[in-house]
């Protein structure tokens, strides 16, 4: 029986079709030397309103220098058109390694005898989160494995209600992310209510038989469960949701285009695209070896897989983590990522005690050990604005709120000045002196560019305002 491709079904093999995706990849394949198409779809994008999986598929596909630069040149644009020069900063937290599934690519798999097990205390999560916000970090995104006895859903509520709480000399949390397993729409309302930011869960991959095949155990084996996660995330009132593949388990054209209708079906069906799109490669890890994986993501490949993203849909945040060298962390900014994060540890614990090899708790080898501080100042000197800014979802601009700002061009006025003041709040409280500089260098010269008459002279207000010793200013 075929399964009928339906994008606002609820039914993953509907709005993920595999068969869709075939046909895709085939007319892609077709068309990759089109330059006439090739042209009009880059034209297309260029109204900013973004290009369907299938017309972003010919574009990955082209491998004709001349236009490959023109779409990495339109990505840089498209990033600066809604997003600016800002980048927007974060940290993971792991809470916990314990976890039942069977993930043959996770070091976290149930069945790792060589990983040390830890799940922090509430106490410990204090301790975490004070080290954090001496880094200067408002933002963090929590991380678990899946256990129902030692993860359970209150243990992650009590976790955030933790984080929240703690108030350390000028240090705040302001904008929780979780990325825990799928979960029922009753969680996710609980999720809601203790006022998390974006749900995040990567699908690892679209391709059903594969996804089976890497994820033999535990609940989440289950495909349907995983793939829908998201529309019981919306049903349960979470409106920003952050999806992503991780690139190396599958072939990148196939997950490509199911990262794209996953995007498509969440706008179709709920009237809003995924907050955020991120893109994770495959890492060393504990008892994992890349090399046991085929489909290893060549650098020139994910760099065009990036822009690609960008041009396809314009208004998602695109993240990037610590599993990304300085190098190609500095190109990809380039192509459309807007958030990235810094001075990272994925072990459980780990910002108070790092670990050494032996006793390894991490899920991947980070690729970019740099201090938060030195990726603050690498930012400024390549002319990026690293911005602390919560301010969107702390004045309950998410979902649709939030994307018809982003849509007509709205957000860039009060963006701007929150970016700067929350980079003024970091200068003053955790940047060493040579980072402060240059900061301060780049808000007196933005300062001057905000739109909006009224918007500068009040952002110049509050930014003496910090300098007096006054916090958490927001537009
Ligand atoms: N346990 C949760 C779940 O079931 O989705 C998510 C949390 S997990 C801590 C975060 C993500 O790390 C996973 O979704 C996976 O994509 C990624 N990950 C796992 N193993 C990895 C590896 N070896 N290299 C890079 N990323 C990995």
């Amino acid at each position: 029986m075929t399964i009928m491709y339906n994008v606002k079904s609820k039914t993953a093999e509907e709005f993920i079709s595999d068969a869709e995706i075939r046909e895709t990849m085939q007319f892609a394949h077709e068309h990759c030397n089109d330059r006439n198409l090739i042209k009009q779809i880059i034209d297309k994008a260029r109204s900013f309103k973004g290009l369907s999986h299938r017309e972003a598929a010919v574009l990955l596909e082209c491998d004709q220098p001349d236009l490959v630069d023109e779409m990495f040149a339109l990505a840089n644009e498209i990033k600066h058109r809604f997003y600016g020069n800002r980048i927007v900063m974060f940290a993971p937290l792991y809470l916990s390694n314990y976890c039942v599934n069977g993930c043959v690519y996770c070091p976290y798999h149930a069945k790792n005898k060589s990983i040390r097990r830890k799940k922090l205390t509430q106490e410990e999560i204090r301790s975490e989160v004070i080290a954090l916000q001496d880094m200067g970090h408002k933002r963090l995104a929590i991380e678990a494995g899946e256990h129902p006895l030692q993860n359970p859903l209150e243990y992650i509520l009590e976790s955030i209600k933790t984080i929240y709480g703690i108030k350390h000399k000028n240090g705040a949390i302001r904008r929780v992310n979780v990325n825990i397993a799928a979960t029922s729409v009753e969680n996710y309302r609980k999720l809601r209510d203790a006022g998390i930011g974006t749900y995040i869960l990567f699908q690892e991959t679209y391709n059903k038989e594969n996804y089976e095949a890497l994820h033999p155990t535990g609940p989440k084996s289950n495909y349907a469960y995983h793939t829908e996660a998201m529309d019981r995330a919306m049903e349960g009132g979470i409106d920003d949701v952050g999806i992503g593949v991780l690139f190396g388990l599958e072939t990148y054209r196939y997950d490509f285009v199911g990262l794209l209708m996953h995007a498509e079906h969440l706008e179709a069906t709920y009237g809003v695209g995924p907050h955020t799109i991120s893109v994770p490669r495959l890492c060393m890890a504990d008892d994992i070896d890349t090399a046991d994986f085929k489909n290893a993501v060549p650098d020139d490949v994910f760099y065009k897989i990036v822009a690609v993203i960008r041009i396809a849909v314009p208004y998602t945040g695109m993240i990037i983590s610590t599993r990304e060298s300085e190098k190609s962390r500095r190109r990809l900014l380039e192509l459309g990522i807007s958030q990235i994060s810094g001075g990272s540890r994925t072990s459980v614990g780990g910002y108070v005690t790092p670990e050494s090899e032996e006793e390894n708790s991490a899920q991947f080898d980070v690729a970019d050990h740099r201090t938060l501080d030195e990726v603050v100042g690498w930012l400024l000197d390549l002319d990026h604005i690293p911005s602390f800014c919560t301010a969107c979802y702390r004045e309950g601009r998410t979902g649709d709120r939030f994307m018809s700002l982003l849509k007509n061009g709205q957000i860039a006025n009060c963006c701007l000045p929150n970016a700067l003041l929350t980079l003024k709040e970091y200068l003053r409280d955790y940047a060493s002196p040579a980072v402060r500089e240059k900061g301060e260098a780049m808000i007196k010269r933005l300062l001057v560019t905000v739109p909006n008459e009224k918007a500068r002279a009040t952002a110049a207000k509050y930014l003496e305002a910090i300098d007096e010793g006054e916090r958490d200013f927001r537009f």
